[in-house]
C-alpha cells in the first residue's frame, strides 16, 4: 500500500473544510477521500486501484441516526450501518424491499461495518478494474476496456458504452432507486439534495465519474418518501452462490394494488447496468392493468427491449426477464410461475 496521511474529523464543517483545504493546497495531485466503514476503500487501496494521498475519517460525525420525517418518510443517516438500517423496525415495516435488499448483500460482519453512504459509493466488481495489469478506462481514463473483449460474464446489458460495460454492485442502491429516495449532501457551497435516480451515472465516455456527487461533498443522509407499497414489495437477487455473492441480476419491486389492479408500479434492476436501472415509461404503462403474469411479462419485455449482451453475459437477458416476472409475482402475492 502507498503511504497516505490521515485526519479524523470531529464535525461535518471540519470534514468539509479539511477536504476543501487539502484540494486547494495541491489541486494537481491531491486525492483526498473520506473513509467510513472502509470495507471497500481499504480493499481498493491494498490492490493499488485507488491511491488517495489523504484520508478524512468521518466515523465520529453525528450522522448515524435514523429519524422519522414530518411527511411520514424516513431519514437514514449516511453513517448508519447497513445492519442497523436493515433491522430498524420502521424500515422492516414501511420499506420491506429495502430491508430485504440490504440483507441480500455481503455478510453479517460486513453489514455491521459498512455504512449507507459508503454502500452507495462502493465501486464496481469488474475483474479488470481490480487487476492493475489490464487496461481499464474507469481506473485509468483512455487506457481501454479489458472487459469488452475479455471475460464479461458479470457485465452490463443495459446503458453500457464502448468505453465501459461495468455494473454497479450495490443491492441497497437498487431498492433506494425503486423507492425514489433522495440523497442529502453537504459541501463547501452548502447543502443540496440529489434525487436517487440521478445520483449514479451511466458510463458514456467518462466511466471514471460514477456519480453526480462533487468531489468535495459528503453524503449526510438518504431520505425515503412515504408510500403505499409496504404490502406489495420485495427484492429478489439471482447470484452464483446462495452464500454472499454479488448479483448477476436483481430486482426491487414496489406495487400499489387496489382490487387486483395496479395503481402504481416501481421496478429497479441491479447487476445489469452502471447504475440501478429504472424505466419509468415501462412502469407507467402498468397503471390500471391487472396485477397478473401477463402484465408482468409485458413489463419485462418493455424494460429489456434494448438490452444488449456480450460474449459471456447474453444469458443475463433471459435471466433478467425471469427475475422481473418472479419478483413482480412475489410482490403481488401470486404463486410463482
Ligand atoms: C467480501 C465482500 C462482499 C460484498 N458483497 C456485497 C453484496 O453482495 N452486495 C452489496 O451491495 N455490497 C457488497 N459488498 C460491499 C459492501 O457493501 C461495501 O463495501 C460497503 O457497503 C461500503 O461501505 P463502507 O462504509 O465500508 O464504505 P468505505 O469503504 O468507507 O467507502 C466507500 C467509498 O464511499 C466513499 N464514502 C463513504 N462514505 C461517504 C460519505 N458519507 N460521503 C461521501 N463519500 C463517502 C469513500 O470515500 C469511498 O470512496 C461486499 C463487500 C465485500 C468486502
Ligand atoms: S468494464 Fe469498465 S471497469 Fe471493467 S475494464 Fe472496462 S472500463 Fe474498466
Amino acid at each position: 500500500m502507498r503511504s497516505f496521511s490521515y485526519a479524523r474529523a470531529e464535525s461535518l464543517d471540519k470534514a468539509v473544510g479539511e477536504i476543501a483545504a487539502n484540494r486547494a493546497a495541491d489541486p494537481a495531485t491531491a486525492t483526498v477521500k473520506v473513509i467510513a466503514g472502509g470495507t471497500n476503500l481499504l480493499d481498493l487501496m491494498k490492490a493499488d486501484v485507488m491511491r488517495p494521498t489523504r484520508l478524512v475519517d468521518i466515523t465520529h460525525l453525528a450522522l448515524r441516526t435514523i429519524e422519522d420525517l414530518p411527511d411520514g418518510g424516513l431519514r437514514l443517516g449516511s453513517l448508519a450501518t447497513n445492519a442497523d438500517t436493515a433491522w430498524d423496525e420502521r424500515v422492516v415495516s414501511r420499506y420491506p424491499a429495502l430491508h430485504k435488499a440490504i440483507l441480500a448483500g455481503a455478510s453479517a460482519q460486513l453489514r455491521n461495518m459498512a455504512t449507507n453512504g459508503g454502500n452507495m459509493l462502493q465501486r464496481t466488481r469488474c475483474y479488470y478494474f481490480y487487476d492493475t495489469g489490464t487496461p481499464c478506462n474507469k481506473r485509468e481514463p483512455g487506457a481501454g476496456c479489458g472487459a469488452l473483449i475479455g471475460v464479461n460474464r458479470i457485465h452490463a446489458i443495459l446503458g453500457a458504452s464502448e468505453h465501459c460495460i461495468a455494473t454497479h454492485p450495490s443491492d441497497m442502491a437498487v431498492a433506494l432507486a425503486a423507492l425514489d429516495a433522495t440523497v442529502q449532501v453537504t459541501g463547501p457551497k452548502g447543502e443540496r439534495s440529489i434525487p436517487f435516480v440521478d445520483f449514479h451515472r451511466l458510463p458514456g465516455d467518462t466511466p471514471h465519474i460514477e456519480s453526480n456527487l462533487v468531489a468535495d461533498e459528503i453524503i449526510t443522509a438518504i431520505d425515503l418518501p412515504p408510500n403505499r407499497f409496504a404490502a406489495h414489495s420485495t427484492y429478489l437477487k439471482a447470484r452464483d452462490r446462495a452464500s454472499y455473492a454479488f448479483a448477476l441480476v436483481s430486482a426491487a419491486v414496489a406495487l400499489d394494488i387496489e382490487d387486483g389492479q395496479i395503481r402504481e408500479a416501481r421496478l429497479a434492476l441491479g447487476g445489469v447496468a452502471h447504475k440501478p436501472w429504472r424505466d419509468k415509461g415501462a412502469e407507467a404503462a402498468l397503471a390500471g392493468k391487472p396485477a397478473d403474469k401477463n402484465s408482468f411479462r409485458a413489463l419485462a419485455d418493455a424494460v429489456l427491449q434494448d438490452a444488449k449482451g456480450y460474449e459471456h453475459n447474453r444469458f443475463k437477458i433471459d435471466l433478467a426477464r425471469s427475475v422481473i416476472v418472479r419478483a413482480m409475482e412475489e410482490a403481488a402475492g401470486l404463486e410463482p410461475s
